[in-house]
């Protein structure tokens, strides 16, 4: 299978910003296992400006675009230089892409990202990608890395599009106000019913919540690519998610 694994700031990092050392290193000897299995392994990573924010000790993520702009400069090298590492260590070859809102809406920029990522995934490589928040400004950028990964998994044809985050699927009711509340196992099709759930949700460090996630959800199920929403505080859970078992909630493709 081909599939994207999308993890938000929230899994990557601790609340002060730092790295979540145990956490990550979980992912990528989990990744690493599933490219061994023959899978196609293609992960979108946030936590450039939370760990940007944790690394030039700056105590809260930044209101304003030039200090955040340069704490994603700086967090995002402390990112690649920590998945290098780790995935070298099960001898695979990791690839950085960063990405604007006009490199995926300009049709010959999306052709060469496509281009560039088929090649990479031929080459056996592990592409990471992320935005490129450092010249993304509010004019040209994405925005969240849920919908950027669904462009993604659209782009390149993915079977599969995981969003690891710290919520554990898409609930029938607001669990901070209904504790009964229950995770929705399965959804076909992201009705006005279904949007209607989505409340606004976030952990101070990254920008996704469960708005972006739907909005992932209609891209990819557009596709032909299904995806799953699933608490990435175990990373182990790819597997049972890469196997169909029902965990968090899928949300399947309209057409295959
Ligand atoms: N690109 C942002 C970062 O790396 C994250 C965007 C998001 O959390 O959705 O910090």
């Amino acid at each position: 299978m081909r599939i994207v694994v999308k993890v938000g700031t929230s899994t990557l990092a601790h609340r002060t910003g730092l790295l979540n050392i145990r956490r990550v290193e979980k992912l990528c000897r989990v990744l690493s296992d599933l490219k061994n299995a023959g899978h196609e392994m293609i992960l979108v990573s946030s936590g450039a400006i939370g760990m940007g924010v944790g690394k030039l000790s700056l105590g809260a993520r930044p209101a304003d675009m030039p200090t955040k702009q340069a704490a994603a400069a700086v967090g995002q090298c402390e990112l690649m230089y920590t998945y290098d590492k780790l995935f070298s260590e099960y001898r695979h070859n990791v690839a950085q892409i960063l990405l604007t809102g006009s490199d995926v809406e300009q049709p010959e920029r999306r052709r060469n990202f496509h281009n560039t990522l088929t090649r990479l995934l031929e080459l056996g490589a592990l592409p990471i990608i992320n935005e490129n928040d450092t010249v993304a400004t509010e004019e040209i950028n994405i925005g969240d890395n849920d919908t950027l990964s669904a462009i993604v998994a659209a782009n390149i044809g993915a079977d599969l599009l995981v969003l690891l985050s710290d919520i554990d699927g898409l609930y029938d009711a607001d669990p901070h106000t209904h504790p009964e509340a229950k995770i929705i196992p399965e959804v076909h099709g992201v009705t006005p019913e279904i949007l209607a759930l989505a409340g606004g949700s976030g952990s101070g460090l990254g920008t996704g919540g469960m708005v972006t996630k739907l909005h992932a959800a209609q891209i990819a199920a557009a596709a032909g690519t299904d995806m799953v929403i699933a608490n990435g505080e175990e990373p182990e859970v790819l597997y049972a998610i890469v196997d169909g078992v029902p965990v968090g909630t899928r949300f399947t493709a309209e057409v295959k």
